[in-house]
């Protein structure tokens, strides 16, 4: 299937100079959102996976089809002050500035195997960290899957030691 139509560019938003990649016309094609939930999932049927941890906010449409898709459990890594228990943050750098993300302390147990899901990787920041949260909770990150990849921003070198999947990749 040809995801890539199903993806469309949108100039200047959410500032000025940035063409941001919009996914609602795939997550609107019934067929086409089915198919790719379908693809990353079938990449781990054979392994039992204890939990995706998708990320705020568009990684928790990708993470809770993948979770009822694989019968596991659904972790939220969300931004900092959003969460109600008890929870660990990482705090990373953004092209201006920095922003954390949180993850309940008692959402992994020591030895999970984990999904992290997010719609898009850039420059990795935002899946560095929540590789980190992870980890920390002493649980371990089997990939980190996206719908795209934007290639040639270093998101997969800087997260050398995640094993990344895309469905799509622009440059
Ligand atoms: P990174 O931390 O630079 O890899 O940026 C990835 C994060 O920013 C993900 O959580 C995405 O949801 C978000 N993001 C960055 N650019 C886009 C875009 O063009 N479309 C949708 N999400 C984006």
């Amino acid at each position: 299937m040809d995801f890539s139509s199903k993806v469309r560019d949108i100039i200047d938003f959410p500032k000025p100079g940035i063409v941001f990649k919009d996914i609602t016309p795939l997550l609107q094609d019934p067929c086409a959102f089915q198919t790719a939930i379908d693809m990353i999932a079938d990449r781990h049927v054979s392994e039992k996976i204890d939990a995706i941890v998708a990320v705020e906010s568009r990684g928790f449409i990708i993470g809770s089809a993948l979770a009822y898709k694989l019968g596991c459990s659904l972790v939220v890594a969300r931004k900092a002050g959003k969460l109600p228990y008890e929870n660990i943050g990482v705090k990373y750098m953004l092209e201006y500035g920095e922003d954390e993300l949180q993850i309940h302390v008692d959402a992994l147990l020591p030895g999970q195997k984990v999904l992290i899901a997010d719609d898009l990787l850039a420059t990795g920041g935002t899946i560095e960290a929540t590789a980190k949260l992870v980890e920390k909770l002493g649980a371990n990150v089997v990939e980190a899957v996206f719908l795209i990849e934007l290639l040639g921003l270093g998101g997969r070198s800087r997260i050398a030691d995640v094993p990344c999947f895309s469905l799509m990749q622009f440059s």
